[in-house]
């Protein structure tokens, strides 16, 4: 990141000094930076998962792990491996081969139909360790509406994204401030509807593993036939 030396040359009487630290991508303790349930555990100390990284740096991306994403870092690490593979040749190269991200969907893995959600804690047992959202709603809502809807919407998303890995007890508050925002919604007459879909990430440096992605469905009561289409962008259809 700074391209700081982070291995000293050798003295005539010493081996090299090694003054980088070992930086994991995704960390293999829960609630580390950037953990992820479902990162396979034997690919946590494997090459594709460390960076060497000067120790402000180091310190810097674990502690901002919102700037910091694995994919952020993940980038990082093959920008670098570029740059040095270009500098070490001292002649232009073509990057290294790595494949792009993508993520792969299965027919199979797509929920035909969402099931009705009305405790913050089940939805909260859906939305923790989910990659990103699908978000379905209406087009016709009121300005009201559309802050509660949008709102609760966004509530889950960020719920999702920072507990996972806390506290039991934070993510039972949250459960009961779901609980909270469920009756609300229910009392303007909306409905939550949630389920989850596993795709394949594969690409990058780091290995290909499975990710879970929430389809999360705020429809009106009246609306009874909540369907999602292949391609993730049609919601309810009333
Ligand atoms: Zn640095």
């Amino acid at each position: 990141m700074c391209q700081h030396a982070l291995v000293l040359a050798p003295t005539d009487s010493d081996d090299e000094s090694v003054v980088g630290e070992e930086c994991h991508i995704v960390s293999g303790a829960a609630g580390g930076p950037r953990f992820d349930p479902n990162f396979p555990k034997d690919d946590v100390d494997s090459f594709g998962n460390l960076l060497l990284l000067c120790r402000i740096h180091h310190k810097q991306v674990d502690d901002q792990t919102v700037a910091f994403t694995a994919s952020i870092l993940r980038d990082i690490k093959v920008k670098h491996e570029v740059w040095v593979h270009e500098t070490l040749e001292n002649k232009p190269r073509e990057a290294p081969k790595v494949a792009p991200v993508k993520r792969t969907r299965f027919k199979s893995e797509i929920p035909a139909q969402l099931p009705m959600v009305t405790s913050g804690k089940a939805l909260l047992d859906l939305a923790l360790g989910c990659f990103g959202q699908y978000p379905y709603f209406g087009d016709d809502l009121t300005d009201e509406e559309m802050d509660l809807v949008g709102g609760f919407i966004e509530a889950v998303q960020d719920w999702g994204d920072v507990l996972d890995g806390s506290e039991v007890v934070e993510i039972m508050r949250a459960g009961k401030a779901i609980d909270a925002m469920i009756v609300d919604l229910a009392e303007h007459g909306f409905l939550v509807f949630a389920a989850v879909e596993r795709q394949r990430l594969e690409g990058g440096v780091g290995p290909s593993q499975m990710i879970c992605l929430l389809h999360l469905s705020v429809a009106r009561g009246s609306d009874r036939s909540v369907v999602v289409k292949e391609d993730g962008n049609e919601m309810n259809r009333g």
